[in-house]
Formats: structure tokens, C-alpha cells, sequence
């Protein structure tokens, strides 16, 4: 009951203030998601066809990218026979021609700049200024109307346009996302899940490939902005990592400079050095978000591993570990807010105090569940239909562990020399859209902390 009445003021809070915001650049990745529901029989014509022994060979072993379309189909196999989650760099013209050919049933904005674009500019109505690596019309038809900009440069001149008034046909980086529901069957094999295989058509989000505006103009954009979130550094490898890293800090200082403050929005980052020189940047971030797994990857580069395999034994993840890892975190990098979602609770620990992080954190969860209810939300008047949804009830145990071991009270406590803030949230139960969910939590809580200032 209590928790309904924060979240309902929170809210209104949030939606009264969120025009103060005047612009928010979001760095890097940007890319189209192809989606395919597979189809029994098509699939089983195609394999025939591109040889089905062959094509079988990959459906045991994956292969490390794809140069050919056996390879393809077979690494489909793959995550249909365990009903596993792969992604997979396309290599070859060709193959990237018959994924282009083979078609999709939808198209949906990808990359977590462009999702969040669409969230802050297109629904909240905050200017965002979005790098987006490769800008075909494709891409641009995936932008909502409303104060979403690109650099352009004309006559030596920066100058910001809507993606849909960028006209340059550049290339589509598009990730190709073959979808089966639990119990699709092929040949013999049979889906123990429901997942997807990703086979990405993509030479620029991979590389964190940045744009000529944005390497010659930098200055100039982040002069023109109030707050930045960055990310898109996950898919770098020990290959390709440090000229980009470099760029990328680079920019940061140029925004420190400028008292920007820059959450950097984590994902989860397969290349342990990589993910190690990521944490080398943490100092020069304001904020960083991220989920239980995430928290445990880094915490594992930082020697706890005994920390690391408590967050993923719990459901929920147990919210001292959580809260003794973001510590470790905080203190050893000096980042001075860093937000943890799971499913269930969110947590931030920040070295400022004050009821607007909750707040934030709220406003954030609403929007989530908003998201998961309606699918796509339209405008920020939409977030406030999730309030009908439940807070969960997993997250009392959570709570009180918080107020036994913290003494926290509304969501609130002190710790060491830090403020941790704690919310339940509202999880909807039979979700029409999960994708990019993480991105609307972390930039809707960071964004609204700052609307709250
Ligand atoms: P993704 O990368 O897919 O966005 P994340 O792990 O970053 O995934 O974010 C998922 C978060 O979304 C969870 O931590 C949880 O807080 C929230 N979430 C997931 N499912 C639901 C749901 N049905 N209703 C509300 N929130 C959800």
C-alpha cells in the first residue's frame, strides 16, 4: 500500500519535471533487429537444399563465425536443439544477400542508443542527440518523430537533423533474429525452449565503429548537452578494443570537462580484458547501471569471486551480496551512483542522499512495466497504466532483510558513507514485450534523477 503511494508520486514528480532536461547524447551502438519467426517446413526446404548433412555438421559444433549459408542454418539447429541463445558475426556477402532474400516478418529499432532514443526522445519528449553508426533509410524509418537528432556536417558546419532528414544512403546494420516458440520441431530435433539464434550483419556496432562527426566534432556536440549515457562498448574483443577505448575516453574527459555527467549503461562483455579495461573507465563515469549477472562478471575481474557466485545463487539475488558488490564497486572505481536491477528489486547506492534517487528508481520501474504490459508505449502519459500492476511479492523478503540488517526506512539508508536505495517492483506477469527492457529502466532512472534535481 505504501509502496503504491510513492510510485503514484513519483510518477506525477517525474512527468511535472522531465522537460527540464534540455539534451541527453546517447554513444554508440545503434542497429536494425530483423526478426523471422521460423517456420517448420521453409526451414527443412532450406536445409535440404544447402545440403543437409553439412548443414547437420554445425548443429553440434558452432562454428566461430558464418561464411557460408550450411553454416548459417546449421548454427539455427544449434539453438533449436538446446533451446539455447546464440549470436553469431556474418561474414560473408553471400550469405548476408540470402538472410536479406529469406526476408523478416518485423523490424524492430536495435542497439541500446537506439532503443533508448526512441524511449527519451520519442515517448518523453527529452532531445536526445544519438549516434548511430550507419544511417540508411531503413534505420531512419525505425526513429519515432519527436526531438531525436543527428550530427550533420554541411559547409564545415555542425548541425543536428531528425535521423529522417539525415539523408545519406548509408549501409543497414542490420541483426538478423531467427525466433522459435518452445516444442518447434525440425527434421527430429525438438525446441526443449523457446529462443533465438542472431546472425548479425554488422561490420560497425561490433567494432564500436565512431562516426566522422562525432571523432572531429566532439567538443562542439558535448558543449550542447546536459547528461550522456554510453554504451555499446560489450561487443569489442582483446582484437579491437583499445583504438575505440581510447576514442571513447577521450570523449568522456571532454564531457567531465564540461560537467556532464555520463552513466555508462553496462551490458554484459564476453572478453574478460576487455571488460577489465572497461572497469579502467568507471572513474570517469557518474553512474553505471546493470543487471545481477552483469554485477557478478565484473566482480569476478575484480578477484571476488566468492561474491560473484552468491549474486547468481539467489532468486531474488540476495540483496546484501548485492549491496556489499556495488559497494566494492563504488569505493574501488569512485563511480559515484551505480544502479542494479534484477527481477524483482532495484537497488542504487550513490554518495549523495536524497528521496529523488527513489523516486527515480520508481518513475523507472512504472516504465518498465508499462513497457512489459502494453508492448510499446506511446507516451509518458501511457507508463502511468502499469500502476494496476502488482508490486511483487517476492521483493518483501528483500525489504526486510534491507531494514534488519541496514535499518532502511521507505527504501532508504545510510551505508558506510553512501545513501542505499531500495524499490520493490511491478512485474507483469504474462509480459507482450521484454526486449530492451533493461535499457528503459537504467536510462528512465537516470534521466529522472536529474529531471528531480
Ligand atoms: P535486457 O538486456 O533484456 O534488457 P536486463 O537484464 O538488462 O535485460 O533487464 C531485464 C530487467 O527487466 C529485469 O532485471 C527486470 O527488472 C525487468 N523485467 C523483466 N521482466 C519483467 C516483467 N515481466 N515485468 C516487469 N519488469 C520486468
Amino acid at each position: 500500500m505504501v509502496w503504491d503511494d510513492l510510485y503514484a508520486s513519483a510518477f506525477e514528480r517525474v512527468r511535472r519535471s522531465i522537460e527540464s532536461i534540455e539534451r541527453v547524447l546517447l554513444a554508440y551502438n545503434t542497429n536494425i533487429d530483423a526478426l523471422k519467426y521460423l517456420r517448420q517446413k521453409d526451414l527443412e526446404d532450406r536445409v535440404e537444399k544447402a545440403g543437409k548433412d553439412e548443414v547437420l555438421r554445425y548443429a553440434d559444433k558452432l562454428p566461430k563465425r558464418i561464411d557460408n549459408v550450411p553454416q548459417l542454418l546449421g548454427s539455427i539447429l544449434w539453438s533449436i536443439k538446446r533451446g539455447k541463445a546464440a549470436e553469431l558475426f556474418v561474414e560473408s556477402c553471400s550469405t548476408r544477400f540470402y538472410m536479406r532474400q529469406w526476408g523478416w516478418d518485423e523490424l524492430r529499432m536495435g542497439g541500446q542508443v537506439g532503443i533508448m532514443a526512441n524511449l527519451l526522445g520519442g515517448v518523453y519528449g527529452v532531445p536526445v542527440i544519438a549516434h548511430v553508426p550507419q544511417l540508411s533509410s531503413l534505420q531512419a524509418s525505425l526513429f519515432k518523430d519527436g526531438p531525436i537528432y543527428v550530427p550533420k556536417i554541411e559547409n564545415g558546419q555542425l548541425g543536428l537533423v531528425h535521423p529522417k532528414e539525415f539523408n545519406a544512403e548509408e549501409e543497414s546494420c542490420i541483426h538478423y533474429i531467427y525466433e522459435f516458440p518452445r516444442g518447434f520441431r525440425v527434421f527430429d530435433l525438438e525446441a526443449p525452449r523457446e529462443n533465438r539464434f542472431i546472425g548479425s550483419a554488422d561490420d560497425y556496432n561490433p567494432n564500436l565503429y565512431i562516426r566522422p562527426e562525432f571523432r572531429e566534432h566532439f567538443d562542439e556536440i558535448a558543449s550542447n548537452v546536459e547528461l550522456a549515457i554510453i554504451s555499446g562498448l560489450q561487443a569489442l574483443t582483446k582484437e579491437n578494443y583499445l583504438g575505440p577505448l581510447r576514442i571513447v575516453k577521450e570523449h568522456i574527459e571532454t564531457l567531465n570537462g564540461k560537467n556532464v555527467p555520463v552513466h555508462l549503461e553496462f551490458a554484459f562483455t564476453p572478453d574478460e580484458r576487455v571488460r577489465k579495461a572497461i572497469l579502467g573507465l568507471l572513474d570517469n563515469f557518474w553512474s553505471v547501471g546493470l543487471n545481477e549477472v552483469e554485477l557478478a562478471s565484473i566482480m569476478e575481474v575484480m578477484g571476488e569471486k566468492k561474491l560473484a557466485e552468491k549474486l547468481l545463487l539467489g532468486d531474488p539475488a540476495d540483496p546484501i551480496a548485492v549491496t556489499e558488490a556495488m559497494l566494492t564497486l563504488a569505493e574501488k572505481t569512485g563511480v559515484r551512483r551505480v544502479h542494479f536491477h534484477t527481477y524483482g528489486y532495484y537497488l542504487a547506492l550513490t554518495d549523495y542522499r536524497g528521496e529523488f534517487v527513489r523516486d527515480a528508481l520508481l518513475f523507472a520501474a512504472l516504465a518498465a512495466a508499462a513497457k512489459a504490459k502494453l508492448g510499446d508505449v506511446r507516451s509518458i502519459e501511457d507508463v502511468i497504466k502499469a500502476m494496476d500492476v502488482p508490486v511483487t511479492e517476492g521483493a518483501k523478503t528483500v525489504e526486510e532483510i534491507l531494514i534488519r540488517k541496514y535499518g532502511m526506512k521507505d527504501g532508504i539508508a545510510d551505508v558506510d558513507s553512501y545513501q542505499l536505495t531500495f524499490i520493490p517492483t511491478k512485474i507483469v506477469d504474462k509480459p507482450k514485450s521484454t526486449v530492451g527492457i533493461g535499457d528503459t529502466i537504467s536510462s528512465s532512472a537516470f534521466v529522472g534523477e536529474f529531471a528531480l534535481r
